[in-house]
């Protein structure tokens, strides 16, 4: 129990804590799913990195969520849906539910 009271979030790009929503960026990542940035941190590695890399906990990914599910969902109901789509329109909202479990939810808004 009381290394989960210790728990923190830190940033895996300058190894600090983030103590705040606010100064938080997650990032859908391998293998540990979500990576924890500060808004900083994520400011320098969308520079340094080749392709983008899109916020977990951004306005354009809840977005990315209510679209994809809605293109799953035309297509479920057409009849023409590929597994590939209900994978795809299933991890944006996963990973955003992880997202939330594993830090958001540990941080003060
Ligand atoms: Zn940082």
């Amino acid at each position: 129990m009381n290394k989960l009271h210790h728990h923190k979030v830190i940033c895996s790009y300058c190894g600090d804590e983030i103590s705040s929503r606010g100064d938080l960026v997650t990032l859908l990542s391998f293998p540990q799913i979500v990576d924890a940035v500060h808004t900083r941190c994520y400011g320098e590695l969308s520079m340094k990195r080749t392709g983008p890399r899109l916020p977990l906990n951004s306005i354009g990914m809840i977005w990315i969520i209510v679209l994809s599910d809605l293109a799953c969902f035309i297509l479920f109901v057409s009849k023409q849906f590929d597994f590939v789509f209900i994978l795809v329109g299933c991890i944006a909202p996963l990973a955003r539910i992880i997202s939330w479990l594993m830090i958001e939810r540990k941080l003060k808004p």
